[in-house]
Formats: C-alpha cells, sequence, structure tokens
C-alpha cells in the first residue's frame, strides 16, 4: 500500500437551497487531509451517488491520492461502458477531490499547480429575467450599477411564456418557436435602444427552435453585436452549426449537453463555435476540462464553463482555477450571491463582486463543507417535488414534447 492513500470515499447529498447538491469527500491516511469535488447532476442525483457510493469507492479505498491521471484514467472504464451524465459526474467528485488534495498537500491552490494566475478575476454574467419589459430594464440597469457588464437577458414573460422546468406546461400553455425567435429580436432591439453600448448582452436559446430558424435568428440577431448566441442548436443537430458558421458572424456558446469527447471535438477543430460552454462535473471533472480548455486555446475558442446554481460552490470553485489559469478564458457564468443556508454548508465559497469571482487562494480548491450543516438540509421529499428532479414537457400548441 502506497505510503498515503485512500481510506474512504463517500457522496455528500445536501439541498441547503432546495437544489440538490451532491458533493464528494475523500479522505486519506494522512491525519486530517481529505479533498472535496463536485458532482452535482441534480435531475438524477441518487443515481450519481449511488455510482460514487457503490461503485467507485471500492474502487479508490487504498490507491495513492497523488496519481491524479492514473485514477482518472483507470476510473473511466472500470465500468467498461463509459461517459454519461450519471457517470462523468461521479467521477468529477472523485477528480476534483484528489486535485484539491493535492494542492492542500502542495499548500498552493490549484490553479498554481496548472501554471499559475493570468488574471486577477473571473469576468462573470449574470442573468436577467423579469416579468415585463420595464422590470428588466430596472433590473439590468441595476445590475450595470453593481458592476456587471455583462448580462444575459431572457425575453420578459409579458411578452412570452418563458419555459420553466420546474413548472407543468400543461397548467401553463404552450410554446410557440417561431414566437419566440421573434420575441428574442425584438427584446435585443429594445436593449439596445434603451443600454446602448453600456452592456454587453446574451442570449440563451436553449435549443427549443427548429435548427432553420436558430440560422435565420443569428443572422436577425447580427447587428445588435450579442457577447454570444448561446445553445442554438441541440447536440443532436452539429452538423447544422457548419450551415450557420457560414452565414453568420454571431459568436457561439455550445457544450453544456456535452458529455462525450466526440460531441465537442469537430466543433473545436474545425472553428464552428467560439465559446466552449461545457459543464465540468458532466464531463469528468478538472482533468479532462484542463485538457478541453488547452484544446481550445489552439483553435481561438473560449472557456465559458457551465456555472447556474446547480453548480455547487464546489464547483464553481473548481472552475474558477481553470478560469484563472487558462489564457483563453471567456466568460464566467455566475450569480450575484448565494443563500444563507448554503453559506452555512459551505465555507470559502468565491465571491462575486464588480462584475466578477474572486478567489479565496486558500489551499486547494480553497473551499470546504460542513457535513454537519449539510445534513440539515436533506434533499426535498418526493411528496414536495413529485417528479423528484425531471423537468416537466415543454410542449407544442398540438401537445408535442420539446426540447427544453
Ligand atoms: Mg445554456
Amino acid at each position: 500500500m502506497p505510503a498515503i492513500h485512500i481510506t474512504d470515499v463517500r457522496s455528500i447529498c445536501t439541498a441547503p437551497d432546495g437544489i440538490r447538491l451532491v458533493v464528494v469527500k475523500i479522505e486519506t491516511s494522512e491525519p486530517g487531509l481529505y479533498g472535496v469535488g463536485c458532482a452535482t447532476f441534480t435531475q438524477r442525483a441518487r443515481a450519481v451517488h449511488t455510482a460514487v457510493d457503490e461503485y467507485l469507492r471500492p474502487f479508490l479505498i487504498g490507491r495513492d491520492p497523488n496519481d491524479i491521471e492514473d485514477i482518472w484514467q483507470a476510473a473511466n472504464v472500470s465500468g467498461y461502458w463509459r461517459s454519461g451524465p450519471v457517470l462523468n459526474n461521479a467521477l468529477s467528485g472523485v477528480d476534483q477531490a484528489l486535485w484539491d488534495i493535492k494542492g492542500k498537500r502542495a499548500g498552493m491552490p490549484v490553479h498554481q499547480l496548472l501554471g499559475g494566475k493570468c488574471r486577477r478575476a473571473a469576468d462573470v454574467y449574470v442573468h436577467c429575467a423579469a416579468p415585463s419589459i420595464t422590470a428588466l430594464e430596472e433590473l439590468i440597469e441595476r445590475r450595470i450599477g453593481e458592476g456587471y457588464r455583462v448580462l444575459r437577458a431572457n425575453v420578459p414573460r409579458e411578452w412570452l411564456r418563458y419555459p420553466e422546468p420546474t413548472v407543468p406546461a400543461e397548467a401553463g400553455g404552450h410554446w410557440e418557436p417561431r414566437a419566440y425567435a421573434r420575441a428574442i429580436v425584438r427584446l435585443f432591439d429594445r436593449l439596445r435602444g434603451t443600454f446602448g453600448d453600456r452592456v454587453e448582452l446574451l442570449h440563451d436559446v436553449h435549443e427549443r427552435i427548429p435548427p432553420i430558424q436558430a440560422i435565420q435568428l443569428a443572422k436577425d440577431l447580427e447587428s445588435y453585436h450579442p457577447f454570444f448566441f448561446e445553445d442554438p442548436l441541440a447536440p443532436e443537430d452539429g452538423e447544422y452549426f457548419r450551415i450557420m458558421r457560414e452565414q453568420s458572424s454571431v459568436p457561439i456558446a455550445m457544450g453544456e449537453l456535452f458529455v462525450n469527447l466526440s460531441e465537442y471535438l469537430p466543433l473545436i477543430r474545425d472553428r464552428l463555435i467560439d465559446y466552449m460552454r461545457v459543464h465540468v462535473s458532466d464531463i469528468g471533472g478538472l482533468t479532462p476540462a484542463r485538457k478541453l480548455a488547452a484544446l481550445c486555446e489552439f483553435f481561438g475558442v473560449r472557456t465559458a464553463w457551465h456555472g447556474p446554481g446547480d453548480v455547487s460552490p464546489v464547483g464553481h470553485a473548481a472552475q474558477l482555477q481553470l478560469d484563472l489559469s487558462c489564457h483563453n478564458f471567456g466568460i464566467q457564468e455566475g450569480h450575484p450571491g448565494r443563500g444563507e443556508r448554503t453559506r452555512e454548508v459551505f465555507h470559502g465559497i468565491p465571491e462575486v463582486h464588480d462584475g466578477a469571482m474572486w478567489a479565496n487562494d486558500g489551499p486547494g480548491l480553497g473551499v470546504d463543507i460542513d457535513e454537519r450543516a449539510a445534513a440539515r438540509y436533506p434533499f426535498p421529499h418526493i411528496s414536495e417535488r413529485p417528479l423528484n428532479g425531471s423537468w416537466y414537457p415543454v410542449r407544442l400548441r398540438d401537445g408535442t414534447a420539446i426540447r427544453p
């Protein structure tokens, strides 16, 4: 057995602010030395919990935590069939925890192990959504005042019902892709008129319109100079990026649904996108993400790691290590603040202010989880969330279920 070895691996399930979070903790034979990593796939959290505790735990106990690359490669194929969001998230929790341990052993933040900082902080964009256009403009004005320079604007609900994954579509009406596409153009026209060039604007289409409409929309948005046009096409329609690229110079961000190398490689190699939007835990953690970022650098693609509320504070701290150390950083999705309960459970959360996310420069990932506090906030009971994390379908007028 190596001089230092893994003694325990377990997943911690907690929902301090209602979102199911899964964090992996790895303990070692060195007293007090442990690491934490994000394994949050909030829609299938229990499946990740099982993958970690029932399959990766016995695979890892007794191994040397120093061997991050070897552990990642071996664990990835330990079930023979690999990839997918469940297994990749389980692997990410382990991988990020091992980087946390390595940083703590070195007495350095992980970004120092990755080459050191090449910027002081990571610029973030935050979401702006409101029921009316005037409320949306007020919110954007407030965010500009708080120091944000890049904002993601949703179509106001008075113009169009926006699909909410937690609300039954049947209760809220149907979804009209053509009306939605027209509303986005109207939104950009209005906001450019109100704010001029005081702020950068972006929009996430969430793959909710047919490919040819997405191409039309990319052309229609060109004159408003969006920061980027996000998720215009579903991963299954990847070949359409080639056509979109030939017809429009709007910067394209794509990738949060990718879980396999074969999905993002052609888009980078053929320079079909501008921002890589991968969800770090969904591709298996920091080890594959740092390689992906390096590959992107050679092809002029910048990073824009996926960072909604279901990336745990541990996951945000992990991707911030890449934001700080990768020259081809583009933007980080972030939040103006975390809830009080989340702050009770997680310590060392990266702070967001002045339009950027700031690392605390603690050793490792610089973030920790209080397990006793986490236990006070179990996952919501099935009676509170009847679909247990699944999304209600968004439907066309005729009842057809469409992609989120
Ligand atoms: Mg998106």
